[in-house]
């Protein structure tokens, strides 16, 4: 499977976004899996893959830490599309470990607590929802973080040994909301409160004008930190 990464990028480099999903649901069937985390990109991805193959699944993370405002799209976008989004939750006796020996808000103390939350709360959930996969669809792309410039639009995934496939890689913030506004795909009303991107409620703050898309994650850290462990390069 690793060796047919590069051969499917040549063959993709030219095509568009759809027509990546539309590839790679054809040929994973039901080996392939979206995780969706209902920001913008992936509210994109998820309009197109009800057009490609509705009984494709779709799962989101459910940290315990998500606005009501993500809760609250979650329900709007299954009704819109008639799909049901498979919500996966951490495993509660590790959840409550954590909190009984660090604290509620461990992720403010240092970055080795807030891995470790992000790691407990997001990566074993994802694991386990990829295990038996053949490959996973992400809505990452290029320009949205300094972590991500090396992605492409299909990677081997080291981590959870399937691959990844980005079909909005090199779209650019413009890109993602003409599709949404031209389509009238719903989306985090968050959005348009100055949240570029959402994760948990205690880690993400509005950014001001002008400041980097990203600056609201976990914004007291360094950029080069601001991963959660889903995406590594
Ligand atoms: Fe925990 Fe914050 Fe990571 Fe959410 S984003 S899992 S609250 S550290």
């Amino acid at each position: 499977m690793k060796a047919l990464v590069s051969e499917y990028n040549d063959k993709l480099s030219s095509k568009s976004a759809f027509e990546i999903l539309e590839f790679s649901i054809r040929n994973f069937r039901d080996k392939i899996v979206f995780a969706t985390s209902l920001g913008a990109e992936d509210q994109v991805l998820t309009e197109m893959i009800v057009q490609i193959d509705p009984s494709v699944k779709i799962f989101t993370l459910d940290t315990g830490r998500l606005f009501q405002e993500t809760y609250d799209l979650l329900d709007i976008t299954e009704k819109k599309y008639r799909i049901k989004i498979e919500i996966c939750f951490p495993d509660a006796a590790r959840v409550e470990k954590m909190v009984r020996e660090k604290g509620i808000n461990l992720f403010y103390e240092n970055v080795e607590n807030r891995k470790l939350c992000c790691h407990v709360r997001k990566s074993e959930p994802l694991m386990k929802a990829l295990r038996g996969m053949d490959a996973w669809i992400t809505g990452l792309r290029r320009e949205k973080s300094v972590t991500r410039q090396n992605s492409e639009t299909m990677e081997w995934d080291e981590i959870h040994d399937l691959i990844k496939i980005n079909p909005l890689i090199s779209w650019t913030h413009q890109q993602v909301w003409d599709y949404i506004k031209e389509r009238k795909i719903p989306y985090n009303v968050l959005h348009d409160k100055g949240f570029p991107s959402i994760g948990c409620l205690p880690c993400t703050r509005a950014v001001l004008p002008g400041e980097d898309i990203r600056a609201g994650r976990w914004w007291w850290e360094l950029p080069e930190n601001k991963e959660c462990g889903l995406h590594q390069d």
